[in-house]
């Protein structure tokens, strides 16, 4: 049977905290523990959509202690910078390409900014997927050896570090893997809550914990057939996201009309 992990992104004081609260709420209800995606040091105009939350990190904190999983999300979530990343989703990034000096520099100061507020970072997700091999020899050599990104059925092993894969955007019923599912609290239609609402629902005992996926994968080499899913997966997402901008287009061109 398919298992689940939730993953929340863009975390910062100037996030949308009514939707994120409604979340909560839901998620306590079942007792998942999700993981939360913080960014230290937010610069990013995107993710200021709300008044700065003066108890913003005493919130974090209060997730942390109640078992929900701190991921650092970049650094200051600013992407301009251009190279190749493992896993290449966007051209401009804020690490993939950049040097290693300065990848060090940001990965230090945004787990150094966490700590100061009382978070312990176990796990990395990378603003719009952009890290490569440096990011991660860094990561390892300040202590972050799990990684939420990539294509795969299963979670497996790379360069040193747990890959736990993350594939969907949205929930929905699975045959057999670990599914790792992105959501975005800020941009969270009503609709997709309502839909998250009822999944959770019927599968919330399908909803494992990064420590237990930890435990269990952790010495699973990257095999043939994550290679073979990855490439098929990526191209899925081509499709889904071209087929997607087609259907606005024409939204657009039906309301102009
Ligand atoms: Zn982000």
């Amino acid at each position: 049977m398919a298992e689940y992990l939730l993953r929340f992104d863009d975390f910062c004081p100037t996030m949308n905290h009514e939707k994120w609260t409604k979340l909560a709420d839901l998620l306590d209800h079942y007792s998942i523990k999700p993981i939360v995606a913080v960014v230290p040091d937010n610069q990013d105009s995107s993710l200021r959509v709300a008044p700065e939350d003066p108890s913003f990190w005493n919130r974090m904190n209060r997730l942390q202690a109640n078992g929900y999983v701190i991921a650092l999300h970049g650094y200051q979530h600013v992407c301009n910078v251009r190279g190749h990343s493992m896993v290449p989703l966007h051209r401009l990034t804020e690490f993939a390409g950049a040097s290693e000096l300065e990848q060090r520099y940001k990965i230090e100061s945004g787990i150094h900014i966490l700590q100061s507020h009382g978070l312990t970072p176990q796990i990395w997700v990378a603003p719009r997927h952009g890290f490569d091999h440096t990011t991660i020899k860094v990561l390892g050599q300040l202590g972050i050896t799990t990684i939420s990104d990539g294509f795969a059925r299963y979670p497996f092993r790379l360069d040193g570090a747990l890959w736990v894969p993350q594939q969907l955007w949205d929930v929905r019923e699975m045959a057999e893997g670990v599914w790792t599912v992105c959501c975005h609290p800020n941009t969270l239609a009503e609709r997709s809550f309502d839909h998250l609402r009822a999944f959770l629902q019927a599968h919330h005992s399908q909803f494992t914990t990064v420590e237990e996926v930890r435990q269990r994968w952790s010495n699973r080499r990257r095999s043939l057939g994550d290679r073979i899913f990855d490439s098929f997966w990526r191209k899925r997402i081509v499709v889904r996201d071209l087929l997607y901008r087609v259907r606005q287009q024409n939204l657009a061109w039906a309301a102009g009309a």
